[in-house]
This record gives structure tokens, sequence and C-alpha cells, in this order.
């Protein structure tokens, strides 16, 4: 049962249960863009985003990285564990595109190897920067062994997503995770993991538009989202029925 709405975002909606150390998430079909300029719907995204979010939650969890999914609900809905939001965007990037490419010059679709994690300020009045270590320091947004665990999980992740996404034929070319504070102060991996936070690229085609499978699709009018949304779907599904 959901209780009151504790905060409306552009993609998703969190309201209280009745136990306080449990948040339901509740996916829209609203996306933004560029920092909310740019508005519109995707139809039936929030269905997608968390049946994709579901299943890449319970496979992190089965390989032992802790996130805050608990169980689905309903459709559009998910009971997740009450965490103190930590105010970063982590990103991880196996392949350059994106704000990397426009901020230094690299060709979209280098490889990263290593793979490149950056951190973000969340917050929509300033942008949500780049920072760095030392600006991180001076914040105090995180202590430097939260810091570093963030980047551990971060990698961690990637190679277990990776990997699966390959599975599916799909790159994973870059993507946004947000983490959080248990009560014991545990970091767990929060919000979600969908075509919305990844950048995603069908391994069946080189041409740099048909291969996008993800919020691309909608940031630059390639046309075809819903479908593109409903492609990864199918895939992930199809893949998770594999082991
Ligand atoms: N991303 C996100 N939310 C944000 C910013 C970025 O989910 O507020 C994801 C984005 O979908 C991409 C990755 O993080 O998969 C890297 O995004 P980038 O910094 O290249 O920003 P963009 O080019 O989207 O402005």
């Amino acid at each position: 049962m959901a209780g009151k709405k504790l905060y409306e975002g552009k993609a998703k909606i969190i309201y209280t249960t009745d136990d306080p150390a449990v948040l339901l998430t509740y996916f829209k079909d609203d996306a933004t863009a560029f920092n909310a300029q740019k508005r519109g719907q995707i139809v039936d995204k929030g269905k997608i985003n968390c049946a994709i979010s579901t299943y890449l939650f319970q496979r992190l969890e089965a390989a032992g990285v802790p996130t805050h999914w608990l169980e689905t609900t309903g459709e559009r809905e998910m009971r997740v564990k009450a965490l103190t939001i930590i105010p970063l965007e982590v990103v991880v990037r196996n392949v350059a595109a994106g704000s990397l490419c426009r901020q230094t010059g690299l060709p979209l679709g280098q490889i990263l190897n290593p793979p490149l994690v950056e951190f973000y300020y969340k917050d929509d009045n300033l942008g949500d920067p780049l920072l760095t270590p030392d600006r991180m320091r001076v914040m105090q947004v995180a202590t430097e062994e939260q810091i570093a665990e963030l980047r551990r999980q971060a990698e961690r992740i990637n190679q277990i997503l990776t990997e699966f996404f390959a599975s599916c034929a799909i790159t994973l070319v870059d993507f946004k995770l947000e983490f959080g504070l248990d009560r014991q102060q545990n970091v767990l991996l929060g919000d979600e993991i969908s075509p919305d936070t990844c950048r995603l690229w069908d391994q069946a085609t080189e041409d740099e538009t048909q291969r996008v499978m993800d919020k691309d699709r909608f940031r630059q009018d390639l046309g075809q989202v819903e479908q593109a949304y409903q492609r990864v779907l199918e895939r992930v599904m199809a893949q998770s029925h594999q082991r």
C-alpha cells in the first residue's frame, strides 16, 4: 500500500509505506533531457524501466552487489530500502559518448580501457557539475573512504552489466548510478538502471543512428523511442531465461 508522496522526480515518484525502512518507487512515462529543458512522454517507459531495473537489481544482488531493491509489487512499482542518498551521480564509461565527447573532444565511439569513473554533483540548479577529488573533499559530499567504496562498487557493477548486456548483443557504452547509505552506514546501490540511465548500442548494426537503444533517441529526436526501449526489455528478458 502506498502512503504519502515523499518526492516526485522527473521519471519517478517516491511514496512512504507503513514501514519507515521501506519506500515505494513508482515509474512514470515522463521523460526529460538537458536538465528538464526538453520534456515529453515515452509510452510505457515506466513499465519497461521498472521491469529492466528489477531484473538488473536481482542480477547484481545475486553477484553480491548490495542494492536498495526489495520486491517488485506491480508493473510500475517496486519496494526499496529507504536510504540516505549520497548527492553524487557516479558515471561509468566504457566508450566515449555524450558530455565526455563534448567536453574533451574525444571521438564518439573511442574505447576507454580501463573504464572511466566520474563523479558529478547531483544538483539541478548547478547543472550537475563534474567534481574533482579535491572539490569533493572541500564540499564534504562523502568521506574519502565512501568515495573509494563508490568507485569499487561502480567498477564491479560495470563488469557485471557489461558482460550481461554483451550476452544480449548490446554494448554498454556508459551509465549513471546513484548510491545511498542504510542505517548501518552501508553503501547500497539506489535509483534505477534502465535505458534512461544507460547508453546502449545494438551490436547488430554499426549505423550511428540505428544502433541507439536508449534515451539518446529521445534527446536527439531519433524517433522509434518506445520501440528501442521495448527491444532492450525483450533482449534482457530473453537472456534472463538463459540461466
Ligand atoms: N545520465 C543520467 N542522468 C543524468 C546525466 C547522465 O542518467 O542526469 C546518464 C546518461 O544517460 C549516460 C551517462 O549518464 O548514460 C553519461 O551521460 P553524459 O555525462 O554523457 O551526459 P549527456 O550527454 O547525457 O548530457
